[in-house]
């Protein structure tokens, strides 16, 4: 685990590949510590929240996309990953009950 610790402070490096599912990140076996995840993805993605680390839960804002109706977190994402749509203004905050 001591490993992890002194990573936390590089940013991840995410990998294009667009074979991934939206919204999905898998480990690239061939680069350790790089992900693989749909251009989409990536472009949606709030870079940042890899740095965040455990301060997401307290925040998690989970929507509902109007356009494709997959719910997501938005804390994540810029806009919508599966569809591209842009999240709308108002949070509905609808838990996951998953
Ligand atoms: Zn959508």
């Amino acid at each position: 685990m001591n490993e992890w610790e002194n990573k936390q402070e590089t940013k991840v490096h995410i990998v294009p590949d667009p074979t991934v599912s939206r919204a999905k990140f898998k480990p690239d076996p061939t680069r350790p510590g790089s992900y693989l995840a749909h251009p989409i993805s990536i472009r949606a993605l709030k870079k940042d929240i890899f740095v965040m680390g455990e301060h997401l839960s307290e925040t998690e804002e989970v929507h509902t996309c109007p356009s494709c109706h997959v719910v997501e977190d938005r804390q994540f994402w810029h806009f919508c990953p599966h569809c591209e749509s842009s999240w709308p203004k108002q949070t509905t905050h609808n838990k996951a009950s998953v």
